[in-house]
């Protein structure tokens, strides 16, 4: 079986950048993990919540009700500081992903560009360079080796894709995005899905305009770079990100 796995920073983020490819693959029978490092508790929209506690309760309920919505196999929420992560221990974060990468063992993994996607959050610049080391570092034996001693094996992971646009946001400074080489076709349904999985995130619900209109502006399109991958070429135009993966 095909595996996928998307790292993210924020509940939300999955539906944002990657909902529709992640329904797409999951409807052709890949397996979908998507992990999330922060449960979102420094959000401006607090849906009511009292603390940060109880807003990070109350995100990761979001977050797994969204991944319901989008077929995901499994979802993880991490309990890394929200608005925090370019303050983390480095070398700790890329551990803990090298060592899911190593359990999960994906084909092809989804992450946010360095320039932290159309916001420019420090959070999803840091989720990228985190999960852009761990994709490296996972199918290294002299990498993280403590992992290695109890049945873990180095995994090389053989594709690595980040999100992408074509666009910055009106009202703030533009970004540098990666260029775009793969563009998956999602559809009108999975567009629709991706909409819906995002309105789950009911604490977040004055975003939903918002969202949703930069969803339709996209449209059935979503947009990625390949960032590495295990076989070496020059970058061709893509449609399908497991183009060239080879099922282990
Ligand atoms: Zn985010």
């Amino acid at each position: 079986m095909l595996r996928l796995l998307c790292i993210t920073a924020h509940p939300d983020d999955e539906a944002g950048g990657f909902g529709g490819s992640l329904l797409f693959y999951a409807s052709r029978g890949v397996e979908t993990h998507v992990l999330c490092l922060t449960p979102g508790q420094a959000a401006t929209n607090r849906g009511g919540a009292r603390s940060d506690e109880e807003l990070a309760a109350k995100r990761r309920a979001e977050f797994q009700s969204s991944c319901r919505v989008l077929k995901i196999a499994r979802g993880e929420v991490l309990n890394y500081p929200d608005a925090g992560l370019d303050r983390v221990d480095f070398h700790a974060a890329v551990g803990d992903l090298t060592e899911r990468i190593r359990r999960i063992r994906p084909h092809v993994m989804l992450t946010i560009g360095p320039e932290g996607a159309v916001t420019a959050h420090p959070d999803h610049s840091m989720v990228s360079l985190f999960a852009t080391l761990a994709y490296h570092w996972a199918g290294r034996g002299n990498r993280f080796p403590k992992q290695l001693q109890n049945g873990l094996t180095p995994h090389r992971t053989q594709k690595l894709y980040y999100s992408t646009t074509l666009f910055s946001l009106p009202d703030r400074q533009p970004v540098s995005p990666p260029p775009v080489t793969a563009i998956v076709e999602i559809g009108s349904e999975f567009l629709e899905e991706k909409i819906r999985a995002f309105k789950q995130h009911t604490s977040q619900s004055p975003l939903f305009q918002l969202f949703e209109g930069m969803a339709r502006k996209r449209g059935t399109r979503e947009l990625f770079h390949l960032a590495a991958t295990t076989a070496p070429r020059q970058m061709p135009m893509e449609t399908d990100l497991f183009e060239g993966v080879k099922e282990d």
